[in-house]
């Protein structure tokens, strides 16, 4: 078993396993493992003090069979080539298992957003994509926000796009701000996506959800919106979240007994999704320094800030309590953790069923640019529900009928969708 935490390696390793439980041909394994192109490229941006900075930007396709590439954009400092591989293939799993007419892709750059003014963030996002706009469209490859950007950002994308081509194309990127071709409801999707999936995964158990408690790692979009998501559609009690403070260069943990107020909470987080300790120490917050959040008494277990943070190590400190883990993140938990928590029965919500909200509001986002025709919050939420109740049921009805872990059952539901459409499009042989 991998106890990698290169998500590159730990993305192949998933598959690996399930295309030998598949018995998958070594032609169809040849497209899969890898990407199917990869850009990488320098980016020259005029500082604030007039010097020029130079960043590394990648933008990767792993597949685009079923539909254009579509994944978000991360600006990270510790962003590297095989992080944004591994989360572009889990696209092209989460886009099929979503069961939206979508490939898998995903961009980074690497720098940390805090250190950056606005204007040289402004400036960092339309050299990106100066230096790639001939390998994205809205037919070929379409970026989203995610980790360390904005829609602020995905706004300046989009016209920068549409000045290179002389055409107004909002359907170029997804996740834009509202009044700038965005979508009603895509700021929260992904967290409200995820609560849908934990709801549907306490009815399968027998759970009554307004007992329940839940502890989040991360507090940045995803984090906030489960925790909203969470009170507001099952009722639970949210015990505590986390965060990085980018300040101390610690994380921390905040815990509330009586259960957190995630908009109080949300009110002292800064836009990189760091909490104010001294105001949350104020209203009464136990802070505790480093991963307490893993190893709290509770029901629901949400990792929503990044990927490898379940390892063959941390996993023993998982309570017995917890009987779901909701994979908010991409990639949190590594395949040697994997063999614990199947072992020990944990109901494992696998990341790219888990989170794909956000990229099926942005699929709907993309449809509304093309029919220049806008959708209320309520018809957005409501066809959300139904995309993630609908992938839910698909990968439960496949972990039960074949016996098999729910990532593998995910896995299964996604290259299955993913093998066919190469078969009907002549890729491989039939
Ligand atoms: P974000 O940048 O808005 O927030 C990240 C949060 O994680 C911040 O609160 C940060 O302080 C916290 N964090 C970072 N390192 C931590 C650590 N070591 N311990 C505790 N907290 C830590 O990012 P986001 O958009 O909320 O994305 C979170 C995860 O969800 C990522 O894995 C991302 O790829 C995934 N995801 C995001 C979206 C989306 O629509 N934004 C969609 C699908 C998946």
């Amino acid at each position: 078993m991998s106890s990698s935490t290169n998500a590159y390696e730990m993305a192949q390793a998933q598959f690996d396993k399930v295309a030998d439980q598949l018995g998958l041909d070594q032609q169809v394994r040849d497209y899969l493992r890898y990407p199917m192109r990869e850009f990488h490229v320098r980016i020259p941006v005029r500082m604030d003090d007039g010097t020029i900075r130079v960043f590394q930007g990648y933008r990767v396709q792993h597949n685009d069979v079923r539909g254009p590439n579509k994944g978000g954009l991360r600006f990270a400092a510790n962003e590297t080539a095989d992080t944004v591989r591994a989360l572009a293939m889990w696209m092209t799993w989460k886009t099929a298992v979503a069961d939206i007419p979508l490939g898998g892709g995903k961009g980074g750059i690497v720098v940390d957003p805090s250190t950056l003014s606005d204007g040289e963030k402004e400036r960092l996002v339309r050299g990106f994509v100066k230096a790639i706009w001939k390998n994205i469209g809205p037919r070929q490859d379409v970026p989203a926000p995610d980790v360390g950007t904005t829609p602020q950002m995905m706004g300046w994308m989009m016209d920068e796009y549409s000045s290179i081509v002389g055409t107004y194309t909002p359907g170029v990127i997804t996740g834009k701000p509202l009044g700038g071709g965005g979508s009603e409801g895509r700021t929260e999707a992904t967290g409200f996506g995820v609560v849908f999936t934990i709801r549907e995964a306490m009815k399968h158990l027998g759970i009554d959800p307004s007992t329940t408690t839940a502890s989040i790692q991360g507090f940045g979009n995803v984090g906030q919106y489960v925790a909203i998501g969470f009170q507001k559609f099952l009722g639970g009690k949210i015990l505590c979240v986390s965060c990085w403070d980018r300040n101390d260069k610690k994380s921390y943990t905040f815990t509330n007994e009586a259960g957190v107020d995630p908009h109080f909470l949300k009110s002292i987080t800064d836009q990189y999704g760091t909490i104010d300790k001294d105001k949350a120490r104020g209203a009464g917050y136990l802070i505790e320094e480093g991963d307490a959040w893993l190893s709290k008494d509770v029901d629901v277990l949400i990792p929503a800030a990044l990927e490898g943070q379940i390892t063959g190590e941390t996993v023993k400190k998982i309570s017995q309590k917890v009987r779901i883990l909701a994979e908010a993140a991409n990639g949190p938990t590594t395949p040697d953790a994997d063999a614990v928590l199947s072992e020990r029965g944990t109901f494992v919500i696998p990341d790219f069923l888990c989170n794909a909200g956000g990229v099926t509001v942005s699929y709907m986002e993309g449809v509304q640019n093309d029919q220049n025709f806008y959708w209320s919050k309520e018809e957005v939420q409501e066809r959300l529900d139904q995309k993630m109740t609908s992938a839910f049921n698909s990968v439960l009805q496949m972990a039960l009928s074949k016996g098999v872990y729910t990532r593998d059952a995910a896995y299964m539901v996604a290259i299955d969708k993913v093998v066919r459409a190469m078969k009907l499009r002549g890729w491989i042989s039939a």
